[in-house]
């Protein structure tokens, strides 16, 4: 597997600093609020399942699965609900976490539909911004890194549905997306 990457572009080191940092930054801002961490699936998995435990508030967990993208590299453009949250978000402050903000038109959507449902209040945390790619007018309030445009792989992020399970985030070698 690891045969398959170019190059390294977040060591495994440098991602488990700044999510604690996030974690930090994140408990101080929801401190007494009734915190709401959903998580947008597959791709968030990892950074949601680090994200939470360097949270030190009260907070509860719920998942969505939205797509966007079919398995290759290109976006469709169509967001499609594959998995709901169980809960009615209505009064919740709702922080969104995702693995990348690329285009952003999954976000936006998602935001909109949660606006739609009453949530108190919306934010988005992203593992990584993509700014150079973006469609939609959306940005993160908490980001780890900015990557620039490249497809990456790894820390939960899939190619094909392959390599999430890297524990760095890398640059698969352009071979492997011919094969
Ligand atoms: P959007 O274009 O709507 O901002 O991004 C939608 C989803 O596409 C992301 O949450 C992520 O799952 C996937 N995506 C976007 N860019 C990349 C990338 O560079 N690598 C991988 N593996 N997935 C990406
Ligand atoms: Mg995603
Ligand atoms: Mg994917």
């Amino acid at each position: 597997m690891t045969d398959d990457i170019l190059k390294v572009l977040i060591e495994e080191d440098a991602i488990a600093e700044k999510v604690k940092e996030l974690g930090a930054k994140i408990s101080a801002d929801y401190a007494g609020k009734k915190l709401l961490v959903l998580g947008v699936l597959k791709g968030s998995f990892v950074f949601m399942a680090d994200l939470i435990r360097a949270i030190t508030v009260p907070c509860e967990i719920e998942f969505m699965a939205v797509s966007s993208y079919r398995s290759g590299v290109k976006s469709s453009g169509v967001v499609k609900i594959i998995k709901d949250i169980d809960i009615n978000p209505q009064d919740y402050n709702i922080l969104i976490v995702e693995d990348i903000l690329d285009s952003g038109l999954t976000l936006k959507y998602l935001k909109e539909l949660l606006m739609q449902r009453h949530a108190s209040d919306i934010r988005i945390a992203t593992l990584l911004d993509k700014p150079a790619r973006r469609a939609a007018d959306i940005q993160a309030d908490y980001t780890c890194f900015e990557v620039p445009d490249e497809f990456v792989v790894g820390y939960g992020l899939d190619f094909a549905e392959k390599y999430r399970n890297l524990p760095y985030v890398g640059v698969l070698k352009p071979e492997v997306y011919e094969k």
